[in-house]
């Protein structure tokens, strides 16, 4: 029994060791993966429900690792927060999204808006501030409007003076902000009075089991009923169905995002399914 115990424990500082050093390995790649070119963004786009219009999409970051190949952001972007890579990748982000949105918004919708993800963590500093962003907008001739920032619950929970100084300077310059995931967090509602909000994303989850007698549905109903009263308006995550779709757009939810209109989408596709030309 004394040798097993002594062979359990090497396994387990063995496969600690591993994952440590799998760890170190993936963070030096990651270090690399901004100047060697290795991001790329998709776009999903985000459907209006009543129209069917896609004048609004979501950028997706997706790394392109040399020798794993494509690596999902639910591994990275916990590695890039840590570290506060994600600062620098973020700005990358906004600005890609914002030539995109330049392109777009000539050929497919003069209002066209691109929705980018940012994480907590980009707020924390004073460098990387919310003016150089609209200095770049404004450097490519495109309003505030263009782009939306989509922020979590969490962040509004404990915002401290800087995260206050952030959000107000995106309302100065017309930027749009999004709460995602929404329903997830703690939802302390009374930050949505606090803070000036464009739109609730409902979580996948609350869509994933959605059936007229569920109560998921009502929860949904709920989410929306509230949100137009505060002048929001709501995007449901996830949708994979036409029931989703037809139950969502029932109760008055304005838009729609998920597989079933169309995955995270390279560029070019994007506008090949949804430009003026399709
Ligand atoms: P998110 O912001 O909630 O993005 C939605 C995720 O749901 C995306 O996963 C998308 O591909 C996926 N999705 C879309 N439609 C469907 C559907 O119908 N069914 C299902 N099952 N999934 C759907 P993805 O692209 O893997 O991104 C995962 C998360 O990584 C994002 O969740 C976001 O939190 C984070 N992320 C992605 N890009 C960025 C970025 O540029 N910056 C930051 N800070 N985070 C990012
Ligand atoms: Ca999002
Ligand atoms: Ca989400
Ligand atoms: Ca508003």
């Amino acid at each position: 029994a004394k040798n097993q115990g002594r062979n359990s424990y090497r396994f387990f500082t063995k496969a600690l060791q591993d994952a440590l050093e799998a760890r170190a390995a993936l963070l030096g790649d990651l270090r690399n993966a901004l100047p060697d070119n290795q991001f790329a963004l998709c776009y999903q786009p985000i459907v209006d429900l009543l129209s069917g219009d896609v004048h609004k999409a979501e950028a997706l970051l997706r790394w392109q690792h040399p020798r794993r190949g494509l690596i999902s952001p639910a591994e990275f972007i916990p590695l890039a927060e840590e570290t506060g890579l994600i600062r620098e990748i973020g700005d990358w982000v906004f600005e890609s999204a914002a030539k995109q949105v330049q392109t777009w918004r000539s050929n497919i919708h003069p209002e066209f808006q691109i929705s980018v993800n940012k994480s907590p963590v980009q707020f924390q500093s004073l460098e990387h501030a919310p003016e150089d962003w609209f200095a770049y907008l404004n450097r490519l001739g495109l309003s505030g409007q263009s782009i939306v920032v989509e922020i979590t619950e969490g962040l509004l929970l404990d915002a401290n003076l800087v995260v206050h100084n952030h959000l107000m300077a995106f309302r100065d310059a017309g930027m749009q902000v999004a709460i995602d995931d929404f329903g997830t967090g703690y939802s302390a509602l009374s930050y949505l009075k606090k803070f000036d909000i464009d739109y609730l994303k409902i979580d996948q989850s609350f869509v994933r089991n959605l059936s007229e007698d569920s109560n998921d549905f009502v929860l949904c109903e709920a989410i929306i009923v509230m949100a137009h009263k505060l002048g929001l308006k709501v995007i449901a995550e996830g949708v994979e169905t036409a029931q989703q779709r037809d139950l969502l757009t029932s109760i008055g939810c304005d838009y729609g995002q998920g597989y079933l209109f169309a995955k995270p989408l390279p560029a070019e596709l994007f506008d090949q399914q949804f430009g003026k030309s399709s």
